[in-house]
Order: structure tokens, then C-alpha cells, then sequence
């Protein structure tokens, strides 16, 4: 136990209550109850933390699950696999959007372009992408990107709308990439990736991330961190990240985590 506190930025502990595939996952873990999920984490300094939507029921259920609940809050967001199911639906659209006025939501997304999957057409993700920057910038809150192999799509439609704020999620790119994301002043989310990864370009990006505009995250309950892979990932496991990190960069736990939180309440407001 220790006073150093952290934030996780990004996780989606609200499902596990539900009772759909991904909480399929939670149970069998044995971690369906929020309640524990967010204690554990509290012993482990995790004060704070973001639970992510990636559909219009998965983001209703994030805002009601944080809704009354201290130290948690709200992302909206229609994920890049999901954007055929959104993209020529008028109707789901507005009621997203409503959402965006609802107590506790503190950003967009998680949103942007994934070409590895490419669950949906490339037209789509970019309709869907874009609708989002749009509902951001009319209520003033920050974004949560989720880009994958598709950097060279995402900055001429990020560069046509001055003034977005946010994070690029799980990042995995490299020092190219990088230099773009830090030119925007946007935030770096890394998470358990760092701590498995084998490739020495990530690790090197990684390392050079400027503090300034670190965030940490978990994406739990996926990407567990080394060594605990093979167990299902909770907000808890942030420690295990930034511990690594700190090490990987050279910096004390403490000053990692005194900055990264700092960046995620000057970036989301979380008071
Ligand atoms: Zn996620």
C-alpha cells in the first residue's frame, strides 16, 4: 500500500455487471462485482478512473454505472468496429449524442480508425469518426482516439477540426507516429502492452513520450500486463504498468505518477 496515486484512463469495468459476451469474460474471471474491482484498485493507489464506452447501450451503461459512484467516470464513444452500425442510422445517432449532456461524461470516444480489423468500411469508420469530433467540439469535452494502422487517414481528418483535445489510446506506433501525436499537443495513453511487447521500436517510443503528455491506462479487461498475463486485466494492474514505465524511462514511480495524473485531471477535469 502506498500513497502514490494514479489514474486509469481507460477501462471498461462497467461490464462486468452486464450480463452480454464481454461480462462473460468478467465472470469467469470470477470479477464480476465493480464494487471490489474498484477497491482492489483503490489499495493499489488507482484513486481514479474512466470506464469507456464503445456502443450507444455499452456508453448508456458506463454513464449509469458512474453515475453515483465516487472516483469513476464516463466516456462515450461508438468504436471503429461499430461504425456500420451507426453510420446510416440517424435515429442512433441523435440518441448518442443526448448522452453527451449527462452527468460524469468528461470525454468522446473511444473513437477513430482501425484498419487491422476493419470490422467496418473504412467510409463508415470516418463518418463515424468524424461525428464524434463534432459532438465533441459542441460540448466542449476532450477525445479518446483508438487509431490502429491507420495514422495516414486519421491526421487530415484530426487536422480539419482545430481545437480537438484528447488522447491516443493504447499506443503501439513508433517514434514517427509519435512525433505527430506530440506536434497536435495530444496526450499518449500506454497500458500493459509496454510491459509484454518485444519489439524495441515501441519501447523506444515509449521512452520518449514527453511527461507532459503522458497518460496511463489499463484497457481492461484486455492487455493484462507482464507478468500477470493469463489473468483477466483490472484497473488495479495501472501500478504494475507504471512501475515498469518508470523503470523503462528512467523516472521514480512517484514523479510518474505525480505528472500522469496530473495530465489526466488538467485533460478530462475528474474533480
Ligand atoms: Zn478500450
Amino acid at each position: 500500500m502506498s500513497q502514490t496515486m494514479l489514474v486509469d484512463t481507460h477501462c471498461h469495468i462497467h461490464e462486468a455487471a452486464g450480463d452480454d459476451d464481454v461480462a462473460a469474460k468478467w465472470h469467469k474471471a470470477g470479477k464480476h462485482d465493480p464494487d471490489e474491482l474498484q477497491e482492489s484498485a483503490r489499495a493499489e493507489g488507482v484513486t481514479r478512473l474512466i470506464c469507456v464506452g464503445c456502443t450507444l447501450p455499452d456508453s448508456d451503461l458506463a454513464v449509469e454505472f458512474v453515475r453515483n459512484r465516487d472516483g469513476a467516470w464516463a466516456s462515450i464513444g461508438i468504436h471503429p468496429h461499430e461504425a456500420k452500425d451507426y453510420a446510416n442510422f440517424i435515429d442512433k445517432q441523435k440518441k448518442f449524442a443526448n448522452l453527451a449532456k449527462r452527468p460524469k461524461v468528461v470525454a468522446v470516444g473511444e473513437c477513430g480508425l482501425d484498419y487491422f480489423y476493419n470490422h467496418s468500411s473504412k467510409q463508415d469508420q470516418e463518418k463515424i469518426l468524424r461525428f464524434q469530433i463534432e459532438l465533441a467540439l459542441e460540448h466542449n469535452l476532450p477525445m479518446i482516439f483508438h487509431v490502429r494502422d491507420a495514422f495516414d487517414d486519421f491526421w487530415p481528418i484530426f487536422d480539419s477540426y482545430p481545437g480537438v483535445r484528447g488522447v491516443i489510446h493504447s499506443f503501439s506506433a513508433t517514434e514517427v507516429e509519435l512525433a505527430q501525436i506530440i506536434e497536435r499537443g495530444l496526450y499518449v495513453g500506454l497500458n500493459g502492452i509496454m510491459t509484454f511487447t518485444k519489439s524495441e521500436t515501441q519501447l523506444a517510443a515509449a521512452k520518449a513520450v514527453p511527461l507532459s503528455q503522458l497518460l496511463l491506462e489499463t484497457d481492461a479487461p484486455f492487455l493484462t500486463p507482464a507478468p500477470l498475463r493469463g489473468s483477466i486485466c483490472e484497473p488495479k494492474h495501472v501500478r504494475v504498468t507504471a512501475e515498469f514505465l518508470a523503470k523503462l524511462r528512467g523516472e521514480t514511480l512517484e514523479d510518474l505518477a505525480i505528472s500522469t495524473t496530473e495530465n489526466a485531471r488538467k485533460l478530462f477535469g475528474l474533480e
